[in-house]
């Protein structure tokens, strides 16, 4: 499915990358919600975390390898941060491809609300 997502892993919208493989693909939040908001996703089209099937799972975990890496990176794995998923109406998935937000930077808010 083509989504502002799969744009950006074929190359035809920039995105400001933080890390990439030949199955991850990490880049800046165009619209940061903390000081530290990088967006992780599969390269393989995932519409939402409803569709993961076990053989996906070694990607799952591949990408909380890269979500641990990049907090070091950037500087926020000691001070903390948060790795979210949104799935579905409810949790406001607005692109339908898998993706994990990485929000860091500053003390969070609630989670709920
Ligand atoms: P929400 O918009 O409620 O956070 P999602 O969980 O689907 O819903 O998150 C989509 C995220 O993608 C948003 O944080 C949005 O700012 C980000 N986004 C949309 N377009 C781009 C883009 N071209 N480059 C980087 N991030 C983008």
């Amino acid at each position: 499915m083509e989504t502002v997502f799969s744009k950006i892993i074929e190359g035809s919208i920039p995105a400001s990358k933080v890390f990439e493989n030949e199955r991850i693909l990490a880049f800046y939040d165009i619209e940061p919600a903390a000081p530290v908001h990088v967006l992780i996703i599969p390269k393989k089209f995932i519409a939402s975390m409803n569709d993961v099937t076990p053989e996906d799972l070694p990607l799952i975990g591949e990408i909380h390898a890269v979500a641990q890496q990049i907090a070091v990176e950037l500087g926020i794995a000691d001070s903390g941060y948060r790795l979210i998923n949104n799935c579905g109406p409810d949790s406001g998935q607005a692109v339908p491809h898998l993706h994990y937000h990485l929000l860091g930077g500053a003390k969070l808010g609630a989670l709920v609300g």
